[in-house]
């Protein structure tokens, strides 16, 4: 049998290319990225808004919009026409509510917005956390309508509760859509009202004023989304932006490109010839052809032969922190890489640890969390057995203060730190060292009781 010569290393085990150089460049040559999440209270309007805002920006075809017209008629609903364009299946169509995460995209003049439609209702928060988990910002829908408002900013209302767990997994920069305004005349002393109550609240939960930008809209009529504002009841005293002119603002994340390589794997298949092929997200760093790598938590080394980038290029010259891409991997066996492993720089791996310290939120959970309790931990494509060992702390919602130390349990609706242990080893970073690689998820009977971010790994 002969074997296939792996390569004929270099030396070398970096590219000579220059990532960070061209991670510039594609900053003046390209639209950056943005992963956008929608929040708010149930019946907000989330759906409709952007179903709405996807049908202006030329998405969605004028035919499906029709199809969708006549299909909510025949079941006499039909204002939910522009909210289907985010609902996928018929069982959601049915009951008329948004039950998983939808992934659009649509572009503005200077950015590329990959959206994710975030479903309000309480039993449905699980499906919102996979979007938040991965968002780098958000639009915060309010429905204005006389005593809606107050059902959502009050206690266990939604528009609160989603505003501080976005906050806590690191979304700093929001834009608060003041929704169905056209229920009220297009009132501004209510929508004047609704500004400070958020004004005052959002500030407590560590957003910055400047951060933050309200627009009046009707997310049913289509008012004031893409096009600046037409009905002159608020033209009267409204000349500021439109909801996408402030999408359009949003500050670009920096993608970590000075990082050490990492490279999250999402699907595996035999390539061609010896290699193997492995499809997922470049989350830091830069890679390119001939470059060696260590696939972690197996601790197999490998070689790069090729890159395919996520527009399709194959032979690319490298891909960037930011871009899914394709790799061909050399010297590896298959059975050493999965779903959840890790490519990484051969001089720098991650760590694959089974025992870490997380700040977590506690949802909807009817049990109290307690010392040993089961787990199942989800972060991108992992899901692992592990077990809550610690209860360190109860912290403050808001401000993150220990309120109470070694607590005997927590309830729904705290935020606490913990310590988590594995079955088998994961591979996470701290959410200060890469915020990419540092928000989890925990599952416990089939729901998510908890979004995390990691504080501590520990071994
Ligand atoms: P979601 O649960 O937040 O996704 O809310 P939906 O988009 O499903 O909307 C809930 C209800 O509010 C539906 O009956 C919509 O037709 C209605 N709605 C949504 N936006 C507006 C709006 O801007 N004005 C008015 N009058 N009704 C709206």
């Amino acid at each position: 049998l002969q074997s296939t010569p792996v390569s004929t290393p270099s030396k070398q085990n970096k590219s000579t290319i220059d990532y960070k150089k061209e991670y510039e460049k594609r900053e003046i040559d390209e639209k950056p990225q943005i992963s956008l999440v929608v929040i708010g209270h149930v019946d907000a309007g989330k759906s409709t808004m952007m179903g709405h805002l996807l049908y202006q920006q030329g998405v969605v075809s004028k035919r499906l919009i029709h199809k969708y017209e006549q299909e909510s008629k025949k079941i006499g609903k039909s204002s939910f026409a522009y909210a289907w364009v985010l609902d996928e299946t018929g069982e959601e169509r049915s009951r008329g509510v948004t039950m998983d995460v939808a992934h659009n995209r649509f572009e503005t003049e200077h950015r590329v917005i990959t959206l994710m439609d975030a479903p309000g209702h309480r039993d449905f928060i699980p499906n919102m956390i996979t979007g938040a988990s991965e968002a780098d910002v958000a639009v915060l829908v309010i429905g204005a309508s006389t005593g809606e408002f107050e059902a959502g900013f009050g206690i266990g209302g939604q528009t609160r509760e989603h505003a501080l767990l976005i906050r806590s997994l690191g979304v700093s920069q929001l834009a608060v859509a003041v929704n169905k305004l056209d229920t009220l005349n297009w009132s501004q002393k209510r929508f004047i009202e609704i500004v400070e109550k958020m004004k005052q609240f959002l500030k407590q939960a560590g957003f910055k004023d400047s951060d933050v930008t309200y627009v009046p809209v009707s997310g049913l009529l289509g008012e004031n989304l893409i096009s600046k504002a037409t009905d002159p009841q608020l033209t009267s005293w409204y000349n500021g932006p439109s909801l996408i002119d402030v999408i359009d603002k949003f500050r670009a994340p920096q993608r970590p490109i000075e990082l050490p390589f990492r490279f999250c794997v999402n699907d595996v298949f035999r390539g061609q010839g010896s290699g193997i092929s492995i499809n997922g997200k470049i989350e830091s760093g830069g890679i390119s052809p001939g470059t060696k790598v260590i696939v972690m938590p197996a601790g197999e080394k490998g070689l790069i032969k090729g890159v395919e980038s996520n527009d399709g290029i194959s032979n690319a010259e490298f891909a960037l922190a930011g871009e899914h891409a394709t790799l061909t991997l050399h010297g590896v066996d298959i059975m050493k890489v999965t779903t959840g492993s890790v490519i990484c720089d051969i001089d720098n791996p991650i760590r694959a640890i089974t025992r870490l310290q997380a700040r977590v939120i506690v949802f909807n959970i009817e049990v109290p969390i307690t010392r040993g309790f089961p787990v199942e931990l989800h972060y991108k494509s992992v899901h692992e057995p592990a077990v809550i060992r610690r209860l360190l702390s109860q912290l403050h919602k808001s401000t993150g203060e220990v309120i109470a130390k070694k607590p005997k349990f927590i309830l729904k609706g705290q935020n606490a730190l913990v310590e988590v242990e594995l079955t088998r080893p994961v591979c996470l970073e701290e959410y200060s060292s890469l915020k990419e690689l540092g928000r989890f998820t925990l599952r416990y009977g089939g729901s998510t009781i908890a979004a995390c971010v990691v504080t501590q790994l520990l071994r």
